[in-house]
């Protein structure tokens, strides 16, 4: 009897491959890094074989490593980032060009043009998404625009178009299939997540034939099998959702109301909103979390842009910090930060605030501030961040927060973990597994071949992390979130100002 699923956590830098057991327990881990393309300022690509090759290679070596037997794998859960865009030619099986990656900013004139065109609240409406160059069908109405005959190859069938799992699968499974599921489909602002179905008028706007497009599958069921020659034998794949979707099935939060956020260089809070999709009012996103059993569940979705950047930026950039993790010792080494609040806006705010011309703030300094005192205002502001998304999560859902589930590589902070119980008034549970993201894909797969029965089996074998409650009293509280707004109105607008040139 097959005893592991064997996730494919396909991210922005590396590709992973964990194994995990029935207990849900990680039980071997690869990782491959592969190249980051930087063609001009602003564009980033990833080569599509470079992202097969090392997924392949890291699923390959996690068995070895583990001396696990491929028949010993009872199925395999994709993961990927999301939104990066690639296009084959279905006969050869070979991307056309590069994939163009979340992050690259070059659709950036097509979305002006579509803002020109009065298109952003039926986009906003239909997809849930802002209208963004971070999402993906104008990126694939690039790429066809910069391939000979591409309009025509793509209306004659010739071309697919997939985001990064579909990509994947078409290559596990030897070119069988060509599918995406809700969560990813979510995220090409070409989905009417209503409707729950490829919007035929922002399709026509982009002149994106429909022949392009992956099939929109549910997020846990049998796609297909892997080629028999990649594995020994063919292994059905049995999950798929996009990474951040991904954490929030594999940090458990099943039910309307939960949430978790993912502590790394910015942070992403998803709450599950059940089944109808929650219009929200403060530049948050409304996005597909999963289909499974047949319906679908909704989630909202925000995310501060700089968060452990900040401590990078500390250490790297003012070298006041020898690493990350220093940063705890050093906050706690004092009892508050003595006034100072640090608004690590270096790109500007995003929600609730979307001030792209805000810059980064440090105020309150005296003659006896320290190091100490900013670091601490650098964790808190990490916190104080996340605090403003939860607040507008909970106004628009209409639900009050219980619980903060958490993970990623700043999790590891407790100072920051306590913190961010303190300001929410909740307690804050830091994941048992770090790998929730590639948790929830195995958890999706595992699901889709009886391997654990249903959601409930996985609720009862979740294992808890630690758990932060929150001990500041309401005064004190409310005190430090006044200054935190103090702060932040302090920075607004600066770089719009013409002050640079003074
Ligand atoms: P990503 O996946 O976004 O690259 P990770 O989840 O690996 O990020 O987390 C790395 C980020 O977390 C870095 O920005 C780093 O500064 C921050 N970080 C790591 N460890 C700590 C720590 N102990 N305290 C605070 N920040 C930390």
């Amino acid at each position: 009897m097959a005893r592991y699923i064997l996730a494919l956590d396909q991210g922005t830098t590396s590709s992973r491959a964990i194994l995990f057991d029935r207990s849900g327990a990680p039980i071997a881990r690869c990782s491959r890094p592969f190249r980051q393309i930087f063609p001009q300022p602003g564009w980033v690509e990833h080569d599509p074989e470079e992202i097969w090759e090392s997924q392949l290679a890291a699923a390959r070596e996690v068995l070895r490593e583990g001396a696990i037997d491929p028949r010993q794998v009872a199925a395999i859960g994709v993961t990927n980032q999301r939104e990066t865009t690639v296009v084959w030619d279905r006969r050869t099986g070979r991307a056309v060009g590069n994939a163009i990656v979340w992050q690259c900013r070059r659709t950036a004139p097509i979305c002006d043009q579509l803002w020109a065109e009065g298109w952003e609240p039926r986009i906003r409406e239909r997809t849930g998404l802002l209208l963004d160059a971070y999402f993906s069908g104008p990126k694939v109405r690039w790429l066809l625009d910069s391939l000979p005959e591409g309009q025509r190859r793509a209306e004659a069938g010739e071309l697919a178009f997939g985001t990064v799992d579909s990509w994947l699968l078409y290559r596990l499974t030897g070119g069988q299939v060509h599918v995406t599921d809700y969560s990813n489909a979510s995220r090409t602002l070409l989905f009417d997540i209503t409707r729950l179905r490829w919007e035929p008028e922002i399709l026509q706007r982009l002149d994106l034939p429909e022949a392009l497009l992956p099939e929109v599958r549910s997020s846990s069921e049998v796609y297909g099998y892997t080629e028999a020659s990649l594995f020994g034998l063919p292994i059905p794949i049995g999950g798929i959702a996009g990474d951040q979707q991904a954490a929030l099935f594999g940090q458990g939060c099943f039910d309307p109301g939960m949430a978790k956020n993912t502590y790394g260089t910015g942070c992403f809070l998803l709450m599950n909103t059940g089944p109808q999709p929650i219009r929200p009012s403060g530049g948050l996103l409304t996005t597909l979390a999963w289909g499974i059993n047949g319906t679908v569940e909704y989630a909202l979705e925000g995310s501060v842009f700089v968060a452990g950047a900040a401590i990078q930026w500390l250490r790297d950039q003012l070298g006041i910090l020898g690493s990350a993790g220093e940063s705890e010792g050093l906050a706690c080494s004092v009892p508050d930060t003595g006034g100072v609040y640090f608004v690590p806006a270096f790109v500007g705010l995003g929600a609730p605030h979307w001030d792209m011309y805000a810059r980064g703030l440090l105020i309150g300094l005296t003659r006896g501030t320290t190091r100490a005192h900013i670091v601490r205002a650098a964790l808190e502001s990490i916190a104080y961040q996340s605090r403003e998304l939860v607040a507008c999560m909970e106004r628009d859902a209409g639900v009050r927060l219980s619980m903060l589930r958490s993970d990623g590589g700043a999790s590891a902070n407790d100072f920051l973990m306590q913190f961010q119980a303190d300001l929410l008034g909740v307690p804050v549970e830091r994941a048992a597994v770090a790998e929730t993201t590639a948790l929830g894909a195995a958890c999706l797969a595992g699901l889709a071949v009886g391997f654990w029965r249903d959601r409930g089996e996985l609720v009862a074998s979740r294992r808890a992390g630690r758990r932060f409650v929150p001990q500041m009293d309401e005064k004190a509280r409310v005190r430090l979130i006044q200054g935190w707004e103090e702060a932040v109105r302090r920075c607004a607008g600066w770089a719009d100002r013409g002050l640079q040139s003074l």
